[in-house]
């Protein structure tokens, strides 16, 4: 499925099965998540995607094909490719066990070609092997949905009572690792969308309700997945004295103009950018440890686009997979 410009539907098409460079390994797709990230490409709120282009960075699949130098995976191999697909290996954030903030770093699905597709190629040292007991669909969202989570849980350090902003595919695992480490959690829907709080109180969470409404009791930290600026001021109202506010999005509308006062008293508002291979080590190796459970509802590939269109109305419960007919 190509994207040939931001703001245009995606179109099925047929192209050349990629042939694995140095390095990369070819990998037949059985599934690929769709992510908040995807629809920012498509709508062109992210510059210079590489076009045109085949969506898709949260990919489970085997592998048929190695390129030169290749050694890590062989042909039959599970393996899953995240949004970080490259690095430079040697600026100050490479160095630094920081390879999510790397200037060169190009991105699966926006630099690269992603998983929306049948057959895909991915540089071997940053695909991640899929832990045991993930059917091909439910391991897709552990892949970004997963591991932004966890990301974003790491910042929000040990906080007790956690918000999460927006119940999507990250909240739905973050949720579930949450109560598994013994926290409390408070789920804000958007308005109205009753069926998203029950999903949430379905996960742990102990409170569920809109947006709009003041949380049963401070927070510790909260954790902002909704691309939606003006919930950042909320947030921060929502958190006690010296509590975090993270912003998971990549893209966020405008935040609005906030008093010093909802910072005051070393409330902490910070966001989390990519993810390093580190984080995905931890968090494919905590997922099972913590047993965390996806919700996924299944299209096919050539239905990205309705998915997309789902994930953009708030009618996905969990995440989105697109599978490839088998063949
Ligand atoms: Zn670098
Ligand atoms: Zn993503």
């Amino acid at each position: 499925m190509l994207l040939d410009a931001p703001g245009r539907p995606l179109r099925a098409a047929d192209i050349p099965t990629p042939v694995p460079g140095q390095g990369q390994v070819l990998l037949r797709v059985h599934a690929c998540g769709v992510c908040r990230t995807d629809l920012h490409v498509a709508d062109g709120e992210l510059p210079r995607p590489a076009l045109p282009l085949v969506l898709g960075h949260e990919i489970v699949g085997t592998v048929v094909a190695c390129g030169p130098g290749c050694g890590r995976f062989g042909p039959g191999e599970r393996v899953g490719v995240p949004w970080l697909g490259w690095t430079c290996g040697s600026c100050r954030y490479c160095l630094s066990g920081r390879e999510n903030l790397c200037p060169e770093a190009r991105f699966t699905g926006y630099h690269l070609s992603g998983g929306y597709a049948e057959h895909t190629v991915a540089d071997e040292r940053f695909c991640f092997p899929i832990p045991e007991g993930y059917p091909d669909l439910q391991a897709a969202p552990l892949l970004c949905a997963g591991l932004i989570g966890y990301r974003s849980l790491l910042a929000a350090g040990d906080a007790e009572r956690l918000g999460l902003y927006g119940f999507g595919a990250a909240a739905h695992i973050v949720a579930q690792v949450a109560r598994h480490q013994g926290r409390r959690v408070f789920a804000f829907t958007r308005p109205g969308d009753g069926p998203a709080q029950t999903f949430a109180r379905d996960l742990g969470a102990e409170w569920a309700g809109p947006s709009d409404a003041d949380a049963p009791e401070e927070l510790d930290a909260a954790i902002i997945f909704a691309p939606v600026g003006a919930l950042v001021p909320a947030a921060l109202r929502a958190v006690a004295p010296g509590g975090t506010v993270v912003c998971a999005g990549i893209h966020m509308s405008r935040i609005p103009e906030m008093p010093y006062d909802l910072l005051w008293h070393e409330r902490v508002l910070r966001s989390v950018a990519n993810l390093t291979r580190r984080d995905g080590e931890e968090f494919l190796r905590l997922a099972p440890a913590a047993g965390v459970r996806t919700a996924v509802q299944p299209y096919a590939l050539e239905r990205a686009g309705e998915a997309l269109a789902h994930l953009r109305g708030g009618e996905v419960r969990g995440a989105a997979v697109l599978v490839p007919a088998v063949g």
